[in-house]
């Protein structure tokens, strides 16, 4: 077995027109968008820093630069199914994975368990497999004023 850790945080802007934030791919309606790169998905973004983790592969800035413009707001579950791909051929696969989302708003529990389908899906894991917690900051700090969301993700590998 192999443990991996990611984490990632992205600064979020209330949004001009209805908006949505992308989290674990799923579109979550939001009068927030996230001001990134990519498609801004903070716990996609730690999923693929902990996959890369777990085989000591570096990190998701070395693969995917975000100063490139093919990654311009390309969607990240293409970062995971890629480093997927590449843990099958070094004959792992992810097992489970634990995750928390920081976010103040909107509350993430009617989402949640089509955000853990969805990654799932992605990663060929039982809905049994993956957790996901939503915590809020009760108010504190750049994340608790509505300014940043960030993710934490803990996953093991085993052999495919
Ligand atoms: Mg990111």
């Amino acid at each position: 077995m192999r443990v991996g850790i990611g984490y990632d945080i992205h600064r979020i802007v209330v949004a001009i027109h209805p908006s949505s934030l992308i989290i674990g791919g799923v579109p979550i309606p939001s009068i927030y968008k996230t001001l990134a790169h990519s498609d801004g998905d903070v716990l996609l973004h730690a999923l693929t820093d902990a996959m890369l983790g777990a085989f000591a592969l570096g990190d998701i800035g070395q693969w995917f630069p975000d100063n490139k413009k093919e990654n311009k707001g390309r969607s990240s579950s293409e970062f995971v199914v890629e480093v997927k791909r590449k843990l099958l051929e070094l004959g792992w696969r992810v097992q489970q994975v634990d995750s928390v989302i920081f976010l103040e708003e909107p509350k993430l529990s009617p989402h949640s368990d089509k955000v853990r389908q969805s990654l799932a899906r992605l990663l060929d894991c039982e809905l049994s497999d993956i957790s996901l917690k939503a915590k809020t900051m009760e108010g504190m700090g750049e994340i608790g004023r509505g300014e940043a969301i960030a993710a934490q993700v803990v996953l093991t590998l085993k052999p495919a």
